[in-house]
């Protein structure tokens, strides 16, 4: 029951702050006590500051560890929640390590997939289910299908009769075994790195958003029940000085800046259970308001680099983090 509360009190709300262990062999200006789970100290020149989360990972702490705060949320999907987590932080903090992975120690993605096909394996008796995997990319406010292999396939968002905001011809690929979501996986990857190359290595400036749509169809009764899994590896964080680029590259620091922002309006909005939310300022916001509004879980996990160089963009992280908290 006290559990209860306190899940009534956060709301379906959670900040992780997670720090990438360090490049160097020297003492950073970030500490993080493992005994003290939720917590993360930072000094500067102005001081020690404390940082709360609702958990924190540093660098006692592996993709296993990382997975097994996510698997509630995973396997709420399979009751028919929808699900956003998001992995934000300066390029290089660790948002893809935890959201994707190498090979041989994934990240969320792959142990999300595989651990939703095994439960709904051994539901099969009772439900008929299939899974569906969508793999998209916005980059300057542009959505691009990521398993589509005619790279350059660009997607529209559009407003539904039901008022609902929908992407136009988004290709789906189902999951019906376990090497499969190895195959989506790789193909997801191989074609976002393509787009890297052409374009000057876009994915640290585009946000990546993998979308599991979970669809159960209960035997004995026929119903039927959606539940949604979306992975959102955003752009990198960092704030670009407004004197250091011009042209293409300004447009582009400013969508990202302007979508960071607006997501986190989004979530703080959420957070305080404000009346208006106001999803319609992007196009991230937009294809996720769905996923975001009502009875869902929203997670940030907040990645932050532990070097000195970092400092100023690991304190505007956990500025973010604390603005949504
Ligand atoms: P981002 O996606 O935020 O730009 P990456 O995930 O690419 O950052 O991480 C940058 C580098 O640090 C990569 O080489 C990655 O393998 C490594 N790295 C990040 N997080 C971890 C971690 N928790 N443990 C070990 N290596 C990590
Ligand atoms: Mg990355």
């Amino acid at each position: 029951a006290l559990h209860d509360a306190l899940v009534q009190l956060r709301g379906n709300i959670r900040v992780f702050c997670r720090v990438r262990p360090s490049k160097l062999a020297i003492e950073g200006p970030i500490k993080h006590d493992p005994l003290d789970c939720d917590a993360l100290t930072v000094s500067t020149d102005s001081g020690v500051k404390r940082f709360l989360f609702d958990r924190v990972f540093g660098d006692n702490a592996d993709q296993i560890d990382m997975y097994a705060e996510v698997e509630p949320l995973v396997l709420s999907c399979i009751d028919g929640m929808n699900v956003c987590i998001f992995a934000y932080g300066q390029t290089g903090a660790g948002k893809t390590y935890t959201m994707d992975g190498p090979d041989t120690n994934p990240g969320i993605g792959s142990r999300a997939l595989i651990q939703i096909f095994q439960e709904l394996e051994k539901r099969s008796d009772d439900v008929d289910f299939t899974i569906n995997v969508s793999l998209i990319e916005i980059y300057n406010e542009k959505i691009r299908d990521l398993l589509d292999d005619s790279a350059s396939q660009k997607l529209e968002l559009r407003l539904e009769k039901d008022g609902k905001m929908r992407i136009s011809n988004m290709s789906k690929c189902s999951v019906d075994s376990v090497a499969k979501v190895k195959e989506i996986i790789e193909s997801g990857r191989k074609n976002r790195s393509v787009a890297a190359t052409a374009l000057n290595d876009q994915s640290s400036r585009s946000h990546a958003i993998t979308m599991i749509e979970i669809s159960m169809r209960d035997k004995a009764s026929n119903s039927v029940c959606i539940g949604r899994l979306n992975l959102i590896d955003l752009a990198g964080s960092e704030r670009v000085s407004k004197s250091q680029v011009s042209g293409p590259q300004l447009k582009e620091a400013q969508f990202i800046n302007k979508s960071l922002s607006e997501l986190g309006n989004v979530v703080s909005a959420l957070r305080r259970k404000q009346q208006h939310v106001p999803f319609r300022n992007c196009v991230l916001t937009r294809i996720l308001e769905d996923s975001l509004d009502g009875d869902s879980k929203t997670l940030m996990i907040v990645q932050v680099a532990p070097e000195k160089t970092s400092i100023q963009e690991t304190i505007s992280s956990l500025n973010f983090a604390e603005k949504i908290s």
